[in-house]
């Protein structure tokens, strides 16, 4: 359980670590919180000859809300966003799931960069991002570019961030009209990773009727991913028992399902026609 010999880089600016990074393509990692790195470093799963430790640089930590946006910075923590007064106000979602990661170490030290970035096909924040079509942003030698949620995992552990680009922000539409959220899953008892987690943000139109949904899906396949089908389902109804129920039964459809020793494929489609169900009726409440 000891980690391969590294060398340790502190940048204190966000330009340093992008230039760091730049010089040892093949060689260096970046560290957030360390809490997925660290524990592959452990054990030998990942062995990088250098790490740059992006946790002393200023203002990468931050949740900011201007112009109908909510711009949270890759390095804040999970424990910030779930006890962000501003965000249960405005995105209840985002302290709702920061709330359902791991224990309370876990949070105090994880970051939303860091957990998005290594696209842990259990992990909870993307559920979340993409039900609400959050932007990534990420910095490089080139630049700034931005990703949308639903190019932005690719497979399991697997981003489209390329070689040298570091998350710096996310960005997320501040949530308007009639809408309501819910994120609802099913821990893995000895880590609290999702088995299955269910993320929704739904609006209803003046006639009460569903105007527009966002559904995500995490711990199910190789990869979080947005239930098309559901959220096309939903649109125009009455969010009624039967209309949700109907709408949910098709959320693993064209999905490679995930089994394991844990939950086979159909314990895995069952908890996510379930959880799909219970959530959207829940934000469907909420949705006043
Ligand atoms: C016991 C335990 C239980 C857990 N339970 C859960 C759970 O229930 N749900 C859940 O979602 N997660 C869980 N986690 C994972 C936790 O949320 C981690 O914090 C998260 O996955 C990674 O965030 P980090 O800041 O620790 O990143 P790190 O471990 O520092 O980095 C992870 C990876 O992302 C890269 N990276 C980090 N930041 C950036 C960036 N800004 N730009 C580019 N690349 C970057 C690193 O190079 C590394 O490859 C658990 C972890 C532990 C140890």
């Amino acid at each position: 359980m000891i980690p391969a010999q590294f060398d340790y880089l502190t940048p204190k600016t966000l330009d340093e670590a992008v230039a760091l990074l730049a010089q040892h393509p093949d060689d260096a990692k970046i560290l957030a919180g360390g809490h997925s790195l660290i524990p592959a470093m452990k054990l030998r799963l990942a062995t990088p000859q250098i790490l740059i430790d992006i946790g002393r640089i200023q203002n990468l930590a931050y949740i900011n809300d201007s112009g109908g946006q909510i711009r949270i910075g890759a390095m804040t923590t999970h424990y910030q966003i779930e006890s962000s007064a501003k965000l249960k106000d405005i995105c209840p979602l985002l302290p709702e799931t920061a709330g359902q990661i791991g224990d309370v170490q876990v949070r105090n030290k994880g970051t939303i960069g860091g957990s998005l970035a290594h696209a842990d096909p259990a992990a909870d924040w993307p559920a979340a991002i993409i039900a609400l079509r959050a932007e990534m942003v990420a910095v490089s030698p080139k630049g700034e570019r931005v990703i949308k949620a639903d190019d932005f995992f690719v497979d399991m552990l697997t981003t489209t961030l390329q070689p040298g680009e570091i998350l710096r922000e996310i960005r997320i539409a501040a949530p308007t009209g009639r809408f309501g959220q819910a994120y609802m899953k099913v821990a893995q008892p000895a880590s609290g990773f999702a088995v299955t987690g269910v993320a929704v943000h739904l609006t209803r139109g003046g006639d009460g009727k569903c105007q527009a949904a966002g559904i995500g899906v995490t711990g199910v396949a190789s990869k979080a991913y947005r239930a098309t089908g559901v959220e096309n389902a939903l649109i125009g109804t009455a969010l009624d028992a039967q209309s949700i129920a109907k709408a949910a039964a098709v959320v693993t459809d064209g999905v490679s399902i995930n089994g394991d020793l844990y939950a086979s494929e159909q314990y895995r489609h069952h908890l996510a026609v379930v959880y799909v169900r219970r959530a959207i009726e829940a934000a469907a409440a909420r949705a006043k």
